[in-house]
């Protein structure tokens, strides 16, 4: 069983300007771990930023292989201490796959080291192709040479990351942009991916592509077992 969590941030979730649960009532986590479940070699749950320690625990994060991050207005409220404690868990072996608007939060740019980690966005639900550019890579498994998703938030480049250690998706937008869409990089024994589409206001979850490419994301950023260096001063072979 590959043992996944879903975080998502949820914050103020009963208020009725919540733009989320217009789209996903149980919340965008919910969204996604339930059709994670579907698949019976993932086992999912989920958590939220109001929860103790923001759901992310010493103990969860042993217990998670690879963790979904969504978040977008509370980056911000990310207690460091949390950050610290995952970003360990990816450099020994976790997964951490980051969605859309999770691109500004804390662990991403712990993770990617570069100045603003922004891009350039307007959000006028445009049409979404997403262009296969590594066919044979696993997180592309099952797909066709491109997918359209309806309706998204335009993201484009520059992306300011550092080149990804493999380039799966570029998006293209009828407004004229491209951007690096699927995004992989290596951080000690950790696989991170980084996936765009996922606005809260759009169905985008639901879309049956998106769906496939982030259970294929979940299997490649898999490891069965956390890893450690040797390093130092060691005794000669
Ligand atoms: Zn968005």
């Amino acid at each position: 069983m590959i043992r996944v969590t879903v975080w998502n941030e949820f914050y103020n979730p009963h208020s009725p300007t919540q733009p989320e649960l217009a789209v996903y009532p149980e919340g965008i986590h919910e969204a996604i771990a339930s059709f994670l479940r579907a698949d019976p070699s993932i086992e999912a749950r989920t958590a939220t930023l109001m929860q103790p320690e923001h759901g992310l625990t010493e103990e969860v994060l042993e217990q998670t292989d690879v963790l979904l991050w969504w978040g977008h207005i509370t980056h911000h409220m990310v207690a460091d201490e949390v950050v610290e404690r995952v970003h360990k868990h990816i450099l020994a072996g976790m997964g951490l796959i980051v969605l859309h608007s999770g691109h500004a939060s804390k662990i991403f740019h712990k993770l990617m080291g570069t100045r603003t980690v922004d891009l350039r966005w307007h959000e006028d639900g445009l049409l979404n192709r997403v262009w296969v550019i590594d066919p044979a890579h696993p997180i592309a498994e099952g797909l066709d040479d491109h997918f359209d998703i309806p309706h998204e938030e335009t993201y484009g480049e520059h992306f300011d990351i550092p080149t990804p250690d493999q380039l799966v998706f570029v998006s293209w937008f009828p407004s004229g942009e491209v951007f690096r869409s699927g995004c992989c990089w290596h951080r000690g024994f950790g696989r991170i991916f980084f996936f765009q589409p996922g606005h809260e206001t759009l169905p985008s979850f639901y879309n049956e592509n998106v769906q496939r490419v982030i259970n294929n994301a979940v299997r490649w950023a898999y490891r069965p077992k956390r890893g450690a260096y040797i390093t130092g001063e060691t005794k000669a072979l």
